[in-house]
């Protein structure tokens, strides 16, 4: 759960671009934030400051001048008692009615706003200008001003009542001080009255600029704890991003890296893989990689075994089943080249009939007509429809036919037959690609193979007539003795040797000899059957192994080695030459216990033939070896 929130919230199986698009958008996100916060407490902060300073601090100011005012009138009220002319009286009214205007209109101004100018009486000149706005919440003002109005219109009535009185006791003798003090007492009072009144106001004032400090702080302090908030969550979900994503990144990049190192040293561990965290670009890589190790390790491991393979068509088999188990390719053919006969031959799947083959059959046996095996290209009718005109077109089957190159010339073919479906077929198919893989992977295999193959051959059989070897006598006795002898049959063995051969030589000289040999090593191979071992035992002799024969068929088989060889002619430059032969017969184990016995009896037979006259068979026969021991 946790891990699936973590995944959500560090966008790890996005594709690397639309994560830092994301990412992009995140920070973005806060910083728009972050923003808003902003401009919200700047916001209320400014209203607050807006409200100290265009009302509390110039309502404050004001009702500081009201409060003067009245003190002012105050003072001129008392004076008036003392006054003792007319004109002097008039001044003091005049001067008293000039304050209450002055209450009046500032009072009006805290009511409805504006501008007021507080004018030094005497000298007229302004002392300070206050442009005051409304209080938001008018209603204190307005019971204060309406209260001070009220106040003020006693106030002036008062004023008036006094001046009268004083006016009366000037102009008449009539001195009535004790009613005069008492209407300044009352018009004393009466100031009071609106002093406490705009202390009241001011003590109002003085709550409400608290209360919008106090706001100010507040949002001061709110706006603090949302930065850091916000701050905190940004920098911790940037940090889990950071984290996971240069993990993400980092970590199988650095493992690929390193991989890719032992790789090229050639330490690498195949089995190691990339741990996938992620599904972006990162992952995906991680998985190919990781593909791409299994099927180097496949293809090692194919390479391991097949090098530990006897043969040539264990090899052959093991790739054929890797093509149609491995790869999904079922239908193919591979051919073995054989370049100095100028033939191929399918090897697997084994065809029995070459009408069976896709192709003409004629490339068997002459390969050079095989586009693949002449030019050692790939040859493909999906790159080019009917590229080879030795394939059978009306099979309705796209080919795809791949050289192995062994030893710089074309020593295989493999060709791929894929349905003709549609025209669609994936021209870079994946198949064909891990088909190459492998090939590739075998060929040195394949060379190695058949080098050893050839030179094994070399060693066992004669150059000059192609047959067998004593070597290969003495190597392959023992298996061959082992077989005859489980299965209880009979080896027929038969020792020929060309009468008076060394005339050959000597008349004809010893290219002809090496030709009769030629020729009389074609005809005895021809008189026997092709599991039968014809062996090149010596200079002109030639040892027969027939293998399960039947006791006593020996002799014929001989006979008509004996008879052919007699009616043949053989070619020689000024004609014509005919050679015979003389055969000696002996069949193990009917007439020896040991198979070297065996051919020592042959031997023996030939012998007895030559000194009885020549071109004859000579069945052994046990008087003919009279010692004891062999
Ligand atoms: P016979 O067996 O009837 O008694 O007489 P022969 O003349 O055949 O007997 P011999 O064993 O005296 O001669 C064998 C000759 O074969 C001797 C040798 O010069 C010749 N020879 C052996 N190997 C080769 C070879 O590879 N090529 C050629 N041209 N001659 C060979
Ligand atoms: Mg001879
Ligand atoms: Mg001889």
């Amino acid at each position: 759960m946790l891990k699936k929130f973590l995944n959500f919230i560090t966008f790890i199986d996005l594709p690397i671009r639309k994560k830092f698009t994301l990412f992009f958008f995140g920070v973005l996100f806060w910083f728009v934030i972050m923003f808003i916060i902003s401009v919200a407490a700047n916001m209320k902060i400014n209203s607050s400051t807006n409200s100290i300073v265009n009302q509390f601090i110039p309502h404050e100011r004001v009702a500081h001048k009201i409060t003067r005012n009245l003190q002012d009138l105050g003072i001129h009220i008392s004076e008036i008692s003392a006054i003792t002319d007319i004109t002097a009286l008039n001044q003091k009214v005049d001067t008293s009615r000039a304050i209450l205007s002055d209450i009046r209109s500032f009072a009006s101004v805290l009511a409805h706003g504006g501008q007021m100018h507080d004018v030094n009486r005497n000298s007229n000149q302004v002392i300070e200008s206050i442009t005051i706005s409304p209080m938001k919440d008018s209603r204190a003002t307005e019971k204060y001003t309406n209260a001070l109005g009220v106040l003020v219109g006693n106030l002036d009535t008062k004023l008036s009542e006094i001046a009268d009185l004083k006016i009366t006791s000037l102009k008449s003798t009539s001195n009535d001080t004790a009613r005069l003090m008492e209407k300044v007492k009352d018009f004393k009072q009466a100031i009071g009255e609106a002093g406490s009144l705009t202390e009241v106001y001011s003590a109002n004032i003085a709550k409400w600029y608290k209360t919008y400090s106090g706001k100010i702080t507040d949002v001061t302090s709110l706006t603090f704890y949302i930065w850091g908030s916000v701050l905190l969550i940004a920098t911790s979900l940037l940090i889990v991003f950071t984290i996971s994503i240069s993990k993400a990144i980092a970590k199988p990049v650095q493992s690929i890296t390193e991989q890719i190192r032992a790789l090229s040293e050639g330490e690498v561990d195949l089995t190691k893989k990339i741990d996938i965290s992620s599904k972006d670009e990162i992952g995906t890589l991680s998985e190919d990689f990781n593909i791409l190790m299994d099927e180097i390790q496949d293809l090692s491991t194919f390479k391991k075994v097949i090098e530990e393979d006897d043969s040539l068509e264990d090899i052959y088999s093991r790739l054929g089943k890797t093509f149609s188990e491995k790869i999904g390719l079922d239908e193919f053919i591979i051919y073995e080249v054989s370049n100095s006969q100028n033939k191929m031959k399918p090897v697997y799947p084994i065809i029995l009939n070459d009408k069976e083959l896709l192709c003409n059959e004629d490339i068997i046996h002459n390969c050079d007509l095989c586009k693949v095996k002449k030019t050692g290209h790939i040859i493909s009718s999906i790159e080019y429809p009917n590229v080879c005109r030795q394939f059978n077109t009306s099979l309705e089957k796209e080919h795809v036919c791949i050289p192995m190159i062994v030893g710089g010339r074309t020593g295989g073919v493999v060709q791929f037959l894929l349905k003709k479906a549609n025209y669609m077929i994936d021209r870079k198919d994946k198949r064909m690609f891990k088909a190459e893989q492998y090939i590739r992977e075998s060929l040195s295999v394949i060379e190695a193979k058949r080098l050893t193959h050839t030179l094994k051959e070399s060693a066992l059989k004669d150059s000059l007539t192609g047959l067998y070897n004593r070597r290969f006598l003495q190597e392959y006795t023992e298996t061959l003795v082992a077989g005859v002898l489980r299965r209880e049959k009979t080896v027929g063995l038969m020792m020929c040797d060309l009468d008076f051969f060394k005339q050959v030589n000597d008349l004809y000289g010893h290219n002809v000899g090496d030709n009769v040999l030629k020729e009389t090593s074609e005809i005895i191979r021809k008189c026997v059957r092709s599991s039968d071992l014809v062996i090149r035992f010596g200079g002109e002799e030639f040892l027969v192994l027939m293998l399960d024969i039947n006791a006593g068929e020996t002799s014929k088989v001989a006979e008509k080695i004996r008879e052919t060889i007699e009616n043949t002619k053989i070619k020689v430059s000024d004609g014509v030459i005919k050679k015979t032969i003389s055969i000696g017969v002996s069949e193990f184990p009917v007439d020896a216990e040991s198979f070297w016995q065996a051919i020592k009896f042959a031997d023996v037979s030939l012998y007895r033939a030559k000194e009885t006259g020549r071109n004859k068979v000579v069945r052994f026969t046990s008087d003919m070896w009279t010692e004891k021991e062999f």
